[in-house]
């Protein structure tokens, strides 16, 4: 995997963008309907009808904040598009974590080696140098406000339901 280039990065921003347009537009109407749902109920003396109501209106809420979820996590892609996001778009934070760890683990071998090379090899790391921490193209052509690699996305979906 590889660090996306500029033009990848304009392709991903743009689809993000279009995104972002689309479900803000989703959001608004579905809160539009929820809302004359509940203006609706207000008026209906009919209690089936409300009944139903209450379940379309809870299912709409549902939906509006899965979209609502989304929509931050587009608009979180896009700072880190622009680097003012919480790190480099199209990086995995939890690879690049392991990849730290796994770095200090090394120095600490070489500690005990040679300890004059050691201290030269601790200078603060530069970007991970061996270690794979890019999502692969094909997952944020697919996702491209994927935050995770699939093997972190899992876990921590894991984590979430579990909590
Ligand atoms: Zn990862």
């Amino acid at each position: 995997m590889s660090k996306p280039t500029k033009t990848e990065l304009t392709k991903y921003r743009a689809l993000l963008e279009r995104q972002l347009a689309s479900l803000r537009g989703d959001v608004g109407s579905m809160r539009d309907e929820a809302l004359r749902a509940s203006e609706k109920d207000a008026s209906v003396d009919h209690l089936a009808d409300q009944g139903t109501d209450n379940y379309d209106q809870g299912f709409m809420l549902g939906l509006i904040e899965n979209e609502e979820e989304t929509i931050q996590l587009i608009e979180e892609a896009i700072d880190r598009i622009d680097g003012k996001g919480d790190w480099e778009f199209g990086v995995c934070p939890m690879c690049q974590e392991e990849a730290e760890g796994s770095k200090k683990k090394d120095a600490a071998k070489k500690d005990k080696d040679a300890g004059k090379k050691a201290a030269a090899a601790k200078k603060p790391a530069k970007p991970a140098a061996k270690i794979d921490t890019w999502i692969p193209k094909p997952r944020l052509e697919y996702l491209p406000w994927a935050r995770y690699c699939v093997r972190h996305q899992e876990a921590e979906e894991r984590n979430r339901d579990s909590a």
